[in-house]
């Protein structure tokens, strides 16, 4: 059997092991790959270098502007030198914040502003880590959350960004107003009634009318929740999934490649006391199943069972918190990703044909794939526009060849009628998603009266709304 630190030990050097205490060493089949080479942190001009988390992004902006208010950023946005990019947290894996004119950060404009009700006015540099104690404070929180928190506001709505449960809409299904500062300085407040197809084009936009400074959002009730993590067999998982995710106020899971294993986790409400998660098992885990890719990715059935043995050794988890303190955790290990959202009827199929996919044809791939429903809204560029979508996502170690993303898993969703996340790689261009966005042409003509020079599109944003 092997150990999950020998796992680990062969992930970190890329050595052969000892396997299990016995004596069998095996040539390690795949390796880590080099760190990949880093752009230069100043270009000729002097200027900065600007990058998103994963590495694959970056850019050398002319200008960077942190305004502090309302007033100053309308101001500064007049003058700004094109293209003009708002910026959150980076964490977007396409090219929708690179500019080399003007990047705006709204990190100095934060926090909540005020409240109707029971609905929270938040400027949308608010970092989600910072908002969840702000809005704990009043006894309420976002009613759902993305795996990590360490996104802005504003650019988490930008992307349509989600988490997971059958009846919870992405985040920006909570939006029920907003004000936009437009390139030409002009500030809308949008909603329902007031400038009713600003709002629709606004609430998932990628920062291309304007830059959003703060929306008024739906909370609920600060409600503890029981996450309970658990594996079982691949399909076993599959054949559970529709049932927990009706049975579940959270539910998703993860296919684990080349372990015939799924990995699942939900959440509910609870009035029990708070019980600690404990140490952090999920990156060890990650890491020992690099050491498993490193150690015997070149033999499929050994690295099954290896894998298996491995695996037996976790022990389900169960924790109670308050929801916005559970629902994310960190993601210390950098990968890139592919993820889209699919008609409820094809996701497992989808899901079923990607797993099988990645054991045949690329065995360095080792990262979990994540498997999650998405309540409907209406926005005109949400995913989730018009039902319920699944999501299935893949991820690549940020040190691996991600092309087998788009040559053999893009291919896959695109054939169940996907459509892709905003912030993760596709390749979808402007024609292609006009026809899978029944409001396309109605977005394209606020973004096209909102900016008719076209000062919130670098070259990425171009292509994407078919304008070059
Ligand atoms: C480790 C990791 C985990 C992730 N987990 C999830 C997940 O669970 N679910 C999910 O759906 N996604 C997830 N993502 C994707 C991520 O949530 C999105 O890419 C999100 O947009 C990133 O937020 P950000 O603050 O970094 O925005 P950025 O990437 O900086 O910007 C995103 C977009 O928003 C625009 N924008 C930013 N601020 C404003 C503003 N004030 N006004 C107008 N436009 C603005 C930008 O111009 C850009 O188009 C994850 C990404 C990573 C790296």
């Amino acid at each position: 059997m092997i150990s999950r630190r020998g796992a680990l030990i062969a992930g970190g050097t890329g050595a052969a092991v000892v396997a299990g205490g016995g004596v069998a060493a095996y040539k390690v089949a795949t390796g880590d790959k080099p760190e990949p080479p880093s752009p230069a942190s100043v270009n000729a001009d002097g200027k900065l270098l600007w990058r998103n988390w994963s590495g694959i992004q970056n850019a050398y902006p002319a200008a960077r502007l942190a305004p502090k208010d309302e007033g100053e950023l309308a101001t500064a946005l007049k003058v700004a030198q094109a293209p003009i990019r708002p910026v959150g947290a980076g964490h977007s894996f396409t090219a929708l914040a690179p500019t080399d004119g003007t990047l705006v950060s709204l990190d100095a404009m934060s926090g909540i502003v005020g409240w109707e009700g029971d609905e929270a006015i938040i400027r949308t540099g608010t970092r989600l880590g910072a908002l969840g104690p702000l809005l704990a404070q009043k006894g309420r929180a976002l009613p759902n959350l993305p795996d990590i928190n360490k996104q802005s506001l504003g650019g988490a709505l930008g992307t349509a960004t989600h988490g997971t449960g059958m009846k919870i809409p992405a985040m920006h299904g909570d939006v029920t107003g907003l004000r936009l500062v437009t390139p030409s300085g002009k500030v809308i407040d949008a909603d329902a009634t007031r400038n009713p197809e600003v709002f629709q084009a606004a609430r998932v936009s990628l920062g291309s009318l304007g830059v959003i400074s703060q929306v008024r959002m739906r909370t609920s009730a600060n409600r503890r929740l029981r996450r309970k993590v658990w594996l079982e067999p691949f399909d076993e998982a599959l054949a559970n999934a529709e049932g927990r995710w009706a049975q579940h106020r959270n539910f998703e899971f993860y296919a684990v490649p080349f372990t015939g294993l799924a990995a699942n986790i939900s959440h509910d409400e609870t009035d029990d006391p708070a019980l600690d998660r404990g140490p952090d098992q999920d990156t060890e885990f990650l890491l020992a199943l690099r050491g498993l890719r490193n150690l015997l990715g070149f033999a499929t059935p050994l690295r099954k069972a290896a894998a298996k043995a491995l695996l037996s050794t976790a022990k389900p988890e169960t924790a109670v918190d308050e929801g916005w303190k559970l629902l994310s955790t960190e993601r210390p290990v950098r990968f890139n990703e592919m993820e889209f959202h699919l008609p409820v009827e094809n996701q497992l199929k989808a899901l079923a044909e990607v797993v099988a996919t990645i054991e045949k044809e690329r065995p360095d791939v080792f990262f979990p794939i994540e498997v999650r429903r998405i309540a409907a809204d209406d926005a005109w560029l949400s995913p989730f526009q018009g039902g319920v979508r699944g999501s299935v996502a893949v991820h690549a170690y940020y040190r691996d060849d991600f092309s087998f993303l788009y040559e053999l898993i893009e291919p896959i969703f695109r054939r169940y009628d996907g459509r892709p996340h905003w912030g993760k790689l596709h390749t979808l261009n402007g024609g292609q998603l006009a026809a899978i966005y029944p409001r396309w042409k109605d977005f394209l003509a606020v973004r096209q009266e909102l900016d008719p020079e076209g000062r919130m599109l670098n070259p990425y944003l171009k292509g994407l709304f078919g304008l070059t």
